[in-house]
């Protein structure tokens, strides 16, 4: 058979693009019928059940998907055990708790904060930049002194614990952040509501013993996190420096518009984080998607990284597929 009739005949086209009639179907890469499993959805990158439970509390009181991820993100970031998020995050290396943290909506809004000080809640001053400001990005001293005003309180986020680590750590001064190892991990939240729109967040600390002003995936818009009301959202935990160079959840975003589930979008990004670095097995990637549907999905580099989902039928931790 000629391999254009084959394609034809198959419905598949060539390497796993969709053909323009499967997409108006709404059809999968495999003809399947994508359907709606139900709303409300939320899901979070690793093990969090109370930040995932909070965000589905207000999801389940038909709250929106903007408050339900804002809500979650707040349990993590107050949390002084969870030392990649808000207060206790571990330093940089010159000592200081720097947070970055991003949010946005289902018409595209956006905001973030950027190597932020001193305030614990980043996700709700990401929030206020995007609703309250003209801009989407307020860094530094900036967004600081945008908090204050704001009526944000200004507190020590360096806790005794991670001040002791990091005493520790000044001894050898060696920057070898540990895969799965609690000195990187962003909380990233992804919601659909029960209106049906999206909205995602993330929020973190970066990772530890950072150089001073260093900032990750997490604040910058389609890095980091990207929502797109028309497909699906998706977030990113792991090296951010990565995630930057590929634009990472924006890809994931654009592969689910392609017709790629939300695994296999997931998949497709970190291998092409993969493919452009040698050095891959010394990092961990680990994306989740989310699409208009409320079908989830992930990937990551090694095993160890999961995700808790909350939907009607209850709640899971899920293991998602790796590449080694
Ligand atoms: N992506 C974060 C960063 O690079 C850290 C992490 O999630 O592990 O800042």
């Amino acid at each position: 058979m000629k391999r254009r009739k084959f394609i034809k005949k198959s419905g598949l086209s060539v390497g796993g693009m969709l053909t323009f009639a499967q997409v108006k179907a709404n059809k999968d890469l495999f003809g399947t019928e994508k359907q709606s499993i139900g709303k409300p959805v939320c899901i979070a990158t690793w093990n969090v059940k109370d930040a995932t439970q909070a965000a589905w509390t207000v999801l389940k009181e038909s709250g929106s998907a903007l408050d339900a991820v804002e809500t979650g993100a707040k349990v993590e970031e107050a949390d002084v055990n969870n030392q990649t998020v808000g207060k206790g995050g571990r330093p940089d290396r010159e000592g200081n708790v720097t947070l970055d943290a991003s949010i946005m909506d289902h018409q595209g809004n956006c905001g973030s904060v950027v190597c932020m000080q001193n305030i614990t809640h980043a996700i709700s001053v990401a929030r206020k930049v995007m609703e309250d400001t003209p801009h989407v990005m307020l860094a530094g001293k900036g967004a600081e002194q945008f908090a204050i005003e704001q009526g944000f309180e200004a507190e020590n986020l360096l806790t005794p614990k991670s001040a002791e680590e990091y005493q520790k750590w000044l001894k050898t001064s060696n920057y070898e952040p540990v895969i799965n190892i609690e000195n990187h991990d962003t909380i990233g939240i992804l919601a659909l509501d029960a209106q049906g729109n999206l909205a995602g967040g993330c929020t973190t600390s970066g990772m530890a013993y950072k150089m001073a002003g260093r900032v990750g995936d997490s604040p910058i818009i389609g890095a980091g996190l990207f929502v797109d009301q028309k497909v699906g959202a998706a977030t990113a935990t792991g090296m951010g420096e990565e995630v930057v160079k590929t634009v990472g959840s924006f890809l994931v975003v654009e592969l689910m518009r392609q017709g790629h589930s939300p695994d296999k979008a997931c998949q497709i990004a970190v291998e092409r984080i993969v493919e452009n670095n040698p050095e891959y097995q010394k990092i961990q990637i680990g994306y989740i998607a989310l699409d208009k549907y409320g079908n989830s999905g992930a990937y990551c580099i090694h095993p160890g990284f999961n995700y808790r989902r909350f939907d009607t039928k209850g709640h899971e931790l899920i293991t998602p597929r790796s590449h080694l």
